[in-house]
This record gives C-alpha cells, sequence and structure tokens, in this order.
C-alpha cells in the first residue's frame, strides 16, 4: 500500500508491521546461509568462498555479506541465536561482534548479557574480551612463553643465570602503521592465507622480512643450483608462465563453463597430480588454482578427504 495514503495511526502499524516481517526474513535468511556454509555450496558453483558466493550471486553488499556469514557462523555455534534474532532480542550486527566468543564457557552468559542491548553496548560488552595494543614504536619482552597444561619445559627453559632462554621470550612490537602499510599487509594476508590460515602479524611480517633479506643481504645469496631428474617443486620460469597464461587468477572452471577467477590464497596445481605420475617441467601439466578448488581437486583424485564444510 502507498504510505502517502494512510492516515498516522495506519502508518506507523504497517510500519511496525514491516520491520517485523524483515527481521524473520533477516532471520530466515541466515538460518539458509547456515545450511549453505554446512553443505559448503558455494565451493560447488565455482566461488571460492561463501562470501565471494553472496556478493556475486546473491548480489549483497560486502558489508553486508560479512555480517549475514558471521551472523550464520554464529548460528552454526549456538543456534538459540537464531530465535533471539527473529525476535529482534539481538541485532545481526550484534552477532558479528558476538562470533568470536561464542566457543568457551562464558558464551551463554555472554549471550545472555547481550539481549536488548544495542550494537554499542554489545561492542562494550565484548572490547574487554579483546583488547587493543597501543600503536607506538616499541619493542618489549612481555612474556616467557607460556608451557601447556601439564608441561613443564617452562622451567628447563631457563638459561643459566636465571634469564629464560632467547628463544622462549615473546616481543610486543608496536607501531603506527600508515594506509600503505594497512594495504601492503592485506594483500600479503590474503595472498599468503594458505600457508598462514590464521593470518598472523608475526608470521607475515618474518616472511616478509625473510624474503627482503634473502633479496638484499649477499651472505644469504645462494652459491649455486641444484637439479634434480624428477622434482615435485615447478621451476620458476614455469610458474611464470603460467601465472601469465592464467592471467593469476583461479583457472577452475565448474561444469557449466563459470571460471571461478579468484585472486586469492592461488597455489600452482598439478593438473596431472605430481603423486599419480605428473610432471612439474610442463606448463600444460601446471595451472592457478585457489585454494578451495586446489582442495577440490585433490578429493576428486582421492587425494585428500573432502574438506570440513565451513571451515572457510
Ligand atoms: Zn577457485
Amino acid at each position: 500500500m502507498n504510505p502517502t495514503e494512510l492516515n498516522d495511526d495506519e502508518l506507523l502499524r504497517c510500519l511496525k508491521n514491516l520491520v517485523r516481517q524483515e527481521r524473520e526474513d533477516t532471520a530466515a535468511v541466515v538460518a539458509h546461509l547456515a545450511e549453505v556454509d554446512n553443505r559448503n555450496l558455494a565451493r560447488e558453483r565455482a566461488y571460492p568462498s561463501l562470501f565471494e558466493y553472496c556478493v556475486k550471486e546473491l548480489g549483497y553488499s560486502e558489508p553486508s555479506a560479512f555480517h549475514r556469514i558471521r551472523a550464520a557462523r554464529a548460528v552454526r555455534k549456538r543456534p538459540e541465536l537464531l530465535d533471539l534474532l527473529r525476535r529482534g532480542e539481538v541485532h545481526l550486527r550484534s552477532l558479528v561482534l558476538l562470533h568470536p566468543h561464542l566457543d568457551g564457557e562464558g558464551a551463554l552468559e555472554i549471550i545472555q548479557q547481550a539481549r536488548g542491548k544495542t550494537v554499542q553496548e554489545v561492542s562494550a560488552l565484548v572490547a574487554p574480551l579483546c583488547p587493543r595494543p597501543a600503536p607506538r614504536d616499541a619493542i618489549r619482552v612481555i612474556a616467557v612463553r607460556p608451557a601447556s597444561v601439564g608441561d613443564l619445559p617452562l622451567f628447563a627453559a631457563v638459561a643459566p643465570g636465571g634469564l629464560p632462554a632467547q628463544s622462549e621470550l615473546k616481543w610486543e612490537v608496536s607501531f603506527g602503521a600508515g594506509s600503505r602499510l594497512r594495504e601492503l599487509l592485506d594483500r600479503a594476508r590474503a595472498l599468503l592465507c594458505h600457508r598462514f590460515p590464521e593470518g598472523r602479524f608475526e608470521d607475515i611480517f618474518t616472511a616478509a622480512l625473510e624474503a627482503l633479506l634473502n633479496l638484499k643481504d649477499p651472505n644469504l645469496w645462494p652459491e649455486g643450483r641444484k637439479t634434480k631428474s624428477r622434482t615435485r617443486k615447478i621451476p620458476k620460469w614455469i610458474r611464470r608462465r603460467v601465472w601469465k597464461r592464467d592471467h593469476g587468477r583461479c583457472a577452475y572452471k565448474a561444469p557449466d563453463g563459470r571460471r571461478c577467477a579468484s585472486r586469492r590464497a592461488l597455489e600452482f596445481d598439478h593438473v596431472r597430480p605430481w603423486a599419480l605420475g605428473g610432471g612439474s617441467n610442463d606448463p600444460s601439466n601446471v595451472r592457478l588454482l585457489c585454494r578451495a578448488h586446489n582442495g577440490l581437486m585433490a578429493e576428486n583424485h582421492g587425494l585428500s578427504r573432502p574438506a570440513t564444510a565451513g571451515s572457510r
């Protein structure tokens, strides 16, 4: 009905009904998304991730897709959240904030505390659970690496003189970062996410500095090249050629001809698997695949078990 034709009471009543309907629809979308995630269906349809599926296939904006996926995963962890979402007792955005805190023992209590709260209030609720480091240039020892439960080598690691062994020290390195570094960091994390699935800064910066020093430090330059007759490692010239040929994108094609074309977490894949006799020295036996589709190919060749649903 046209809102301009309603009287005030009708208009407000109608709006309320629409908002209730919208909440129910959102909860239904989240429930369906959780099941799509559970069945890992995005991958089957040649999307490298559920996020890509939501943006490209369902037409969500990136933030909307992110919020709904996080909410779906929160609901997978705690199905009772779906009812709270439907009734408007927690907001979609609150589920995003709650998602990282739904595994531990305190999860039930946090959910109870979040009921009826605004997103800002929920944000304040979870903020103490993930404190922020100060952004200034500093390097300092923060702790001796904690020993795991029932483990005693913490004491064994203490060097003569009472100081912990150097390798057992953990450092806090903090500095403010500009947009350029932020952008480089995001790109490096995306590119290396198969190697460092957690995307930890320590791993990324260690890899980056090692690569820099390998390039710039003459002490680290290799003396000569070793060659083996049949090696799994794909030579650099082949990798360069394949990267160019596949335009730096996943080359997987679904049965209906749709190409994945993801730029994330690309890996060089042996078309005929190395384990099944395929070679590394022929560009036509090498292609670029994103991690999801490299995994799918490995499964199809019986070289690995099906991926855990929703692990990415
Ligand atoms: Zn792919």
